[in-house]
């Protein structure tokens, strides 16, 4: 029998040119929302990341932020532009009177300060952030207590896959 098809598939309307050179590979993750542990990496108490896609050159990181407890999770300053979309549950900053819940896209100006807290009734809440720059870790009068930006997260990534098994390089997986 002839497997041949008459109409159209995708792969018949494909671009046929070359990429071009130095261009960097693709990069998907079939199962972003993973629930195997190892690919969360605890970033503090009852805080996750699961590293997405990581870039040194820009200065940027996306990755999935899950958190299982209410309350403030910590104040800081944006010296980037950051993108927000809510998986599950919610959050706000007291410094707004609007609350990011399921399904809200959030635009971070770089030079704001917010303090990230997870209501009371949130039991667990998931947020797929792009992150430009630093976070610098602030108390209530803006002085830094300290900062978290690609570096440091490439540091959290290493050290937490070499622990479960992974191993350190593993992280590359997410660079491009
Ligand atoms: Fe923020």
């Amino acid at each position: 029998m002839n497997k041949s098809v008459s109409i159209a598939t995708p792969s018949d309307q494909a671009y046929r040119g070359e990429q071009p050179w130095g261009m960097a590979s693709d990069l998907v993750i079939e199962q972003a929302l993973t629930p195997n542990d190892d690919l969360w990496a605890p970033i503090g108490p009852d805080a996750w990341s699961r590293p997405l896609h990581i870039n040194t050159s820009l200065g940027y990181y996306v990755h999935l932020l899950r958190v299982t407890k209410s309350g403030i999770l910590q104040r800081h300053r944006h010296s980037g532009p950051v993108h927000a979309y809510v998986i599950k549950g919610s959050w706000y900053y007291p410094e707004h009177d609007w609350i990011a819940k399921e399904g809200s896209y959030i635009f971070e100006p770089p030079g704001e300060t917010h303090t990230l807290t997870v209501p009371d009734d949130c039991e667990e809440m998931i947020t797929l952030f792009t992150v430009f720059g630093a976070l610098m870790y602030v108390d209530q009068d803006g002085n830094s207590t300290g900062y978290d930006d690609v570096f440091t997260r490439i540091e959290r990534y290493r050290t937490h896959f070499e622990k479960v098994g992974l191993g350190a390089d593993y992280v590359e997986t997410f660079m491009r």
